[in-house]
């Protein structure tokens, strides 16, 4: 198809990360550089990396490095660990499979706990294999908390009780790039030795800045962590960030446009953030349901609140459909990723959304899946609809 004529009305970027940046953050964005060794800039760096904390839970060090996610991923790995190690790792999807491949690259003895792509972490399977190490090998347990390629986000607290059941002293390594500013998590009280972000999914931001809360265990392991890490060391940073400077120079736009989100979030109020997103969640699911198609999440235990990946009937092409809805109605949804390439399509429905915004996406999937002859019910808006509105009442009654 040749391209279209530029349209009217918004492009609908419904995918689960890079989300749409508010026009707040943008307008925070369209500021002069400052000077990244003044007095003025430290406050402002200072202030940050305060604010950051309160996002993760923690009253440990956040480490920002300017980097996508997978940065964070390689700092998470570098600095706590040393050749040879071992690492347990459970398969959620696409985005466990990269973490695990970079482990591997780097050195690690990785033991990948396979699964269907259909579940998050099973804490049963992950208590079994520390229950059989009685030597200590495991060094590590890593996890994805939400698996944006399929949709199932992972019980954190089970994870950290099946290591103090066992009294397995492996450092609990946790990706949250999808789930922070999404779903309630919690560095510390849930006792997560290294959390690992990025700024473009929940938190609103253009790609490009990735976030590591390390706890004071992971702290003391770095120090005899043998990794080669040379830009991605904490060490390096932690010195200059106490005075709320860089090793380098930072990111400066991004962290103008990190204010603002923070800022964004904290004026919304974390609780409220997650119930928008679990509202907002239910909303896609009823419409899922309303279909008759099938959530690539088998288990509702593990339902995610920030994407929602859906399984095209058997024959028919979920990369076509994509197509179809981007040419016809100008959105975008994330694709089938690897392992699910062309067999499901998703719904991002995190960061800065809504209701009506939801309803906008639903119904243009609702369209697409008409058009494009995919066996399904109608009344998926519908059933949105009805979910919204169930909110709003208790919302309402609330108030009153
Ligand atoms: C997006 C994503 C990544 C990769 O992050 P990049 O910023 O693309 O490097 C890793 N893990 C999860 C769960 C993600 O959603």
């Amino acid at each position: 198809m040749s391209k279209k004529p530029n349209r009217a009305g918004r492009h609908f970027l419904q995918i689960p990360g890079p989300t749409p940046v508010p026009s707040r953050i943008e307008r925070a964005m369209v500021r002069p550089i400052m000077d990244h060794r003044s007095q003025e800039f430290s406050d402002f760096s200072l202030r940050l990396l305060e604010e950051l904390k309160v996002l993760f839970k923690t009253k440990h060090p956040v480490i920002m490095f300017p980097a996508s996610g997978t940065g964070a991923w390689e700092a998470a790995l570098t600095n706590t660990l040393s050749a040879g190690d071992k690492i347990v790792m459970f398969e959620t999807g696409q985005f466990s499979m990269l973490w695990q491949v970079m482990a591997k690259r780097l050195g690690l003895n990785v033991e990948y706990i396979e699964s269907d792509w259909r579940i998050g972490v099973d804490s049963s399977a992950i208590a079994e294999r520390l229950k059989a190490d009685k030597a200590h090998e495991i060094k590590a347990v890593a996890i994805v908390h939400n698996e944006t390629a399929t949709g199932c986000c992972s019980p954190v607290a089970e994870v950290r009780k099946a290591l103090d059941d066992t009294g397995h002293p492996a450092l609990l390594l946790v990706d949250t790039i999808s789930s922070l500013a999404c779903v309630d998590y919690q560095h510390d009280a849930w006792g997560v030795d290294v959390t690992v972000c990025g700024s473009q999914k929940g938190m609103m931001l253009p790609p490009g800045l990735s976030f590591t809360a390390v706890s004071p265990k992971a702290l003391e392991v770095s120090k005899s962590a043998k990794l080669p890490k040379a830009f991605f060391s904490w060490d390096d940073m932690l010195g200059p960030n106490e005075k709320g400077f860089y090793p380098y120079t930072p990111a400066i736009t991004l962290m103008y446009g990190l204010e603002e989100a923070l800022k964004m979030l904290h004026e919304e109020g974390l609780d409220n953030v997650f119930a928008r997103h679990a509202k907002l969640a239910a909303g896609v699911r009823a419409a899922v349901d309303a279909w008759g198609l099938e959530n690539q999440c088998r288990d509702g235990k593990y339902y995610s609140n920030a994407v929602t990946s859906i399984r095209m009937p058997d024959g028919h092409s979920a990369d076509a459909f994509r197509k179809l809805v981007l040419e016809n109605f100008n959105m975008s949804l994330g694709a089938g990723l690897s392992k699910v390439a062309d067999k499901v399509f998703r719904i991002g429905h995190l960061g800065d959304t809504n209701e009506l915004t939801i309803i906008g996406a639903l119904g243009g999937v609702e369209m697409g899946l008409d058009l494009a002859g995919v066996p399904h019910r109608a009344g998926g808006v519908d059933a949105a609809m009805a979910e919204f509105k169930k909110y709003a009442q208790v919302e309402q009654a609330k108030a009153a």
